[in-house]
Formats: C-alpha cells, sequence, structure tokens
C-alpha cells in the first residue's frame, strides 16, 4: 500500500469533527481517531479502487493480500452465527417479516432467513458474490450499492449489516439511505469490530480487524451509537456476542495477522466457539425524525 493512497485529513467522517489525532500506522497507511466521537479511520485517495476489490479473489485466493483464502470455507460457521442471530431477532420481534441485508456477500444469511418465514432482500457489492448466491441459492440479490438501488421506501421491517459498516466509504449516508427503506419503528442489527475492546487496544497494530485497504473505519461503543444517531437510528442493545469459525480459519487469520509460519490445521472443518469481546452485535430502531 503507497502513502500516495491516502489525501490530507479534513475532518471526521463520522460526525465532521476537526478534532482528529494520528492513531497508528498500518500497511502504509495512517490510522486517525476523533478525539470526539472516538472513531478511527483513514482517509483513501481513490475509494473506487478499494471498492473494486471485492472480485472472486477477495472471496477465494490464498495469494491475494486482502480478503480470504476460502470465504466459502466458512459456510457451515457462518450458517451457525446467522441462525443464532435469526432466533435472536425473531425473539426481540416475532412479527419479522420482511429483512433487507446490506453486503450480504454471496447470501448465506437471506438463505437462513428464508427458513425463518421471513422474506430476505440482499443488496451486495460484489458482482462475483452476487453470481454466486444466484446460481447456487434460491435468493432475492441486487448488484451494486443500496443508495443506487430502487428499492421502495417504508417497505422492510427490519435490515441487517453483517461485518460490513467498516467497509463503507460513506457509513452515515448509507445508513441513512437504509433508514428510509425501512418501516416506521423499523430495526437495524449489525457487527463490527470494537477498537475500544480490551484486545484491540492490548494488540495494537496487530489487532487482527485492522485490514487495510478494506476495512476503512474502526468504531468503538461511543462511534457506532453516533453514526447511528447522525443517520436517525437510536441504538438500543450492543453486546459482545460469541460466534463460530473453523480452526482453519483460525489459522489464516495468524498467519496473516502475524506472519506466524503454521503449516498445520489448514484443512480443519471442526466449529470453534470464539468471543475475544472485540466485536460488537449492535441493535437500533429507527427514530422518528431525523
Ligand atoms: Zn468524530
Amino acid at each position: 500500500m503507497k502513502a500516495m493512497y491516502e489525501k490530507a485529513l479534513t475532518a471526521c467522517r463520522i460526525c465532521s469533527s476537526n478534532e482528529c489525532e494520528p492513531h497508528l500506522e498500518k500497511s502504509g497507511v495512517q490510522i486517525y481517531q476523533c478525539q470526539s466521537c472516538g472513531v478511527q479511520f483513514w482517509n483513501p485517495e481513490h475509494i473506487e479502487e478499494i471498492e473494486k476489490i471485492y472480485s472472486r479473489d477477495y472471496f477465494v485466493s490464498e495469494s491475494a493480500p486482502t480478503g480470504y483464502n476460502n470465504y466459502f470455507s466458512l459456510e457451515q460457521a457462518l450458517r451457525k452465527v446467522f441462525r443464532k442471530r435469526l432466533k435472536r431477532m425473531k425473539k426481540m420481534n416475532p412479527g419479522i417479516a420482511t429483512c433487507l441485508e446490506v453486503g450480504s456477500g454471496p447470501g448465506f444469511f437471506l438463505d437462513e432467513a428464508t427458513r425463518f418465514h421471513i422474506r430476505a432482500t440482499g443488496v451486495e457489492v460484489s458482482e462475483f458474490a452476487c453470481a454466486w448466491g444466484r446460481n447456487h441459492l434460491n435468493i432475492s440479490l441486487i448488484a451494486g450499492k443500496v443508495e443506487d438501488s430502487s428499492l421502495p421506501r417504508d417497505s422492510f421491517d427490519v435490515a441487517c449489516m453483517w461485518d460490513v459498516i467498516e467497509h463503507l466509504p460513506n457509513p452515515v449516508s448509507t445508513l441513512r439511505h437504509i433508514r428510509g427503506l425501512l418501516k416506521s419503528g423499523g430495526e437495524l442489527w449489525l457487527s463490527t469490530g470494537d477498537a475500544g475492546s480490551l484486545a484491540a487496544r492490548l494488540s495494537g497494530k496487530r489487532w487482527h480487524l485492522y485490514t487495510i485497504p478494506e476495512h476503512l473505519f474502526f468504531f468503538n461503543g461511543k462511534s457506532i451509537r453516533k453514526a447511528l444517531q447522525l443517520a436517525g437510528f437510536e441504538m438500543r442493545l450492543s453486546f459482545h456476542e460469541t460466534v463460530y469459525v473453523p480452526l482453519s480459519y483460525i489459522r489464516e487469520r495468524l498467519v496473516k495477522t502475524l506472519n506466524l509460519p503454521l503449516p498445520f490445521l489448514k484443512k480443519s472443518k471442526i466449529l470453534i466457539p470464539i468471543n475475544l469481546f472485540d466485536v460488537m452485535t449492535v441493535y437500533a430502531r429507527k427514530s422518528p425524525a431525523v
């Protein structure tokens, strides 16, 4: 990653405060922290270049510097986490009938949602992921950005963004657009890394979610609440959720983050429950007025 990738800092890209300080350097870019809302972020010069990385290589490549060795090896683990989330969503609101997922990847969550009798629609910027989902699963997937979609306003009971908001160039404006697609009293569920967590602070620049260039923002509890509030949501709940990952993926992250040579466990499908208390699951409700 070249420094020319960055542009000069102007203001916080969440709350617009001018009080931003250099926080740490990672992969050749300067990550800043807003002293007002607490969000960490970096400033890519050409955001359109980053949007191009979600090709096949992002999902399936052992040699690409970004993304996953094989996203599809996570399918069983992801589905298990998604079923747990859907149970929770239904318990909180048994009346959920329609769901919008923003950043749905190949559509495992959408597929699980239909088993919970939820009519789910996904929006996904990766043409590759959309094509895979359409070919392999009987789901509704729209390629592109949610802001460019022609989805009808006031039409969804709930929206979800699982590990997506940190990839967005303009999180508040995307959240605001999603708000418009939700019915009155609609709900939003999202997950994202917690840069304020003990694990993140102890790990410093080695934190496994400081992945450049795909992650543009690094939220903590305060800054995600602020982003939601600016977009017209009221954050009701935030917690650190136990998720499941195959042992092979833990190995992959250790290799990519710490450059550890680990020749074993490459194919292990054993699912490990894991909670480093550094990923927030957040529940918010559409506020009556922005
Ligand atoms: Zn800020």
